[in-house]
């Protein structure tokens, strides 16, 4: 099954991508992932990319397709793929089509995570990271043992600067704007699954399964 998985940051999109690629065992190809692999390999698109990246600048779409492109032929790839953050504008998804229709690779279906304002703002604003070990809580329903304190190795948590109300209602701006029309696109082809993400992880997780069952029966 080829699937793209969509929602705006703090949707819980990772985890659920997680579960997908456990359970239909197809690989999880996130393009910001993909990106630092291709830099990591050194390989041709990944200088490339890093040039832009080392600028500050947004990698060029064209340089995004192909090394999507380049992915998505591996052979893992041969049963299903489950794709995120890419396309994510108009422009992209043009050239995505495209290219899917060359590889005959064309996607199956869209998952668009849908979450409340309220339930992003607290997941986003409630937030702590270890500065240590990385590890993530928070402060509203995954609290350390210790506030301010890491349970795993006793190192300092922290927020992230841009993890407040008002840069959550920026990215919902660009989102709106940019990658809604993508989801309406998918919509008119009627590829969309609607998943209400603002449940509890294992609801969400039990709706986007039978959703995609009912798809394959
Ligand atoms: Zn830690």
């Amino acid at each position: 099954m080829n699937i793209l998985i969509m929602g705006v940051a703090g949707a819980g999109k990772g985890t659920m991508a997680e579960r997908i690629k456990e359970h239909y065992n197809i690989p999880h190809i996130s393009s910001g992932e993909m990106f630092r692999e291709a830099i990591r390999q050194e390989t041709p698109l990944g200088k490339l990319a890093k040039q832009y990246i080392d600028h500050g600048l947004l990698v060029p779409d064209d340089v995004t397709i192909t090394m999507v492109k380049e992915r998505l032929a591996k052979p893992d790839c041969t049963n299903g793929y489950l794709l995120d953050g890419f396309p994510r504008t108009m422009i992209q998804t043009g050239a995505f089509e495209k290219a899917m229709d060359d590889l005959d690779k064309k996607l199956d279906i869209v998952i668009n995570l849908n979450v409340d304002f309220e339930v992003l703002e607290e997941r986003i604003t409630g937030r702590r990271l270890c500065k240590d070990c990385g590890a993530i809580y928070n402060i509203h329903n995954h609290k350390p043992k210790i506030e301010g304190v890491c349970d795993i190795c006793g190192g300092e948590l922290y927020q992230r600067s841009d993890d407040t109300t008002n840069q959550l209602r920026i990215r919902l701006t660009e989102y709106e704007h940019l990658t809604k029309p993508v989801i309406d696109f998918y919509i008119g082809k009627g590829d969309v699954i609607q998943i209400d993400a603002s449940q509890p992880v294992e609801d969400v997780w039990n709706d986007l399964k039978k959703a995609l069952e009912a798809l394959n029966g």
